[in-house]
């Protein structure tokens, strides 16, 4: 309707100002599942392209994707490098994108207070855990495309002016995998103990990384930091790189005691300006988006096909077929398909 437009209208304009209140509830709307919210969604996000291409943003925005097993020092990496990022005058969001709480009740990422000085800070905007039911609180993969649009939060962040978006995620399923579609640099957080991802199960991981950050490397641990570090370093060599234009670091940091905070952050920018100044970072960004299209088309047709009654029925009529092995699955899944698209034909006479 013309009110909701006109409401959403004046949410995309705070939004441009910056308004923390329009950016919480701007994300609000993007996480819910009511179809109302998803439809006012899109139509902010068009106003915010549609800005964007009238008024071309002048300051670059960079989006890191940070990974890590629980207890390598997330929340405090995250901590000490947002502040940094806030001292060298850069606006900075951190998202969290959590694949554990609809399924266990709680989250890996933590419920505990965390990034408490960052979140105070004036330029910074950190998103709180999400809860059971929203966004991040995903059970399935299916939700997780088709609810989480994550890629589309991250502009609506653009749009608040943060040009450094951190989104955190937890080693499980296919999390990683996700979040280092989204974003422009995938960063690997480990431990002094660690090396787990080394060891075959994890190694895609590792393979994903463009910057792979050992943490703890202070007092007693500083030794051990040093080993892993040099493991992941030769590791390296045989892996895959993630982009041809850009070799994996391995770098040392300790997040408790502010050390090798600034070199981190180096090697980002040499990240950055290295994808820049080749416009692969365009050309990425723009195949990330042709994948996020894809996976919503795939999430949005089953919808509407497990919205159908007659499609229902006749899915499930196949679904103990296929369980008595009467049908093989591609039969069955040719059939349902045939049905829909009548349906879809009848629905039009
Ligand atoms: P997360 O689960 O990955 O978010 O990890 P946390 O940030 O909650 O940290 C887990 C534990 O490691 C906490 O007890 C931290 O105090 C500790 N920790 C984090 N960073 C460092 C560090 O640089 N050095 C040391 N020695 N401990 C750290």
């Amino acid at each position: 309707s013309t009110v909701a437009s006109s409401k959403t209208l004046k949410l995309s304009e705070q939004l441009a100002q910056g308004s923390r209140y329009a950016l919480a509830k701007s994300i609000t709307l993007v996480e819910s599942s009511r179809s109302d919210h998803r439809a006012q969604a899109q139509q902010l996000l068009s106003y915010i392209l549609k800005k964007q291409r009238d008024q071309p943003l002048t300051k670059p925005t960079f989006r890191i994707g940070l990974s890590g097993s629980p207890g390598v020092g997330k929340s405090t990496f995250i901590e000490a490098f947002g502040m940094y990022l806030l001292e060298q005058g850069h606006k900075v969001a951190v998202l969290a994108v959590d694949p554990s709480s609809s399924r266990t009740g709680g989250s890996i990422l933590g419920d505990k207070t965390r990034m408490t000085e960052l979140s105070r800070a004036d330029d910074a905007y950190v998103r709180p855990s999400p809860s059971r039911g929203t966004l991040g609180g995903v059970s399935n993969i299916q939700d997780f495309t088709s609810r989480f649009y994550l890629n589309q939060l991250l502009t609506n962040f653009t749009a608040a002016g943060y040009d450094v978006t951190l989104v955190e995620t937890v080693g499980v399923g296919q999390s990683e995998t996700m979040v280092a579609e989204m974003v422009d640099m995938f960063v690997l957080l480990v431990g002094p103990g660690g090396g787990d991802e080394l060891q075959g199960l994890k190694k895609g991981i590792v393979e994903l990384s463009d910057l792979v950050v050992v943490n703890k490397a202070d007092g007693k641990l500083a030794d051990a930091a040093r080993a892993v570090s040099m493991d992941y370093t030769s590791a390296i060599k045989f892996l895959q790189p993630p982009s041809p234009l850009w070799k994996t670091k391995v770098l040392r940091v300790s997040s408790r005691e502010n050390t090798g905070i600034d070199k981190a952050w180096e090697a980002m920018k040499s990240y950055f300006d290295t994808m820049t100044s080749a416009n692969k970072l365009t050309e990425k960004r723009g195949a990330q988006r042709k994948v996020w299209m894809w996976r919503q088309i795939t999430s949005e047709l089953v919808d509407r096909l497990n919205s159908d009654d007659k499609v229902k029925q006749h899915v499930a009529e196949l679904e103990s077929k296929v369980f008595d092995g009467k049908m093989t699955s591609g039969q069955a899944a040719d059939s349902v398909v045939d049905v829909f698209l009548n349906k879809v034909k009848e629905d039009r006479i």
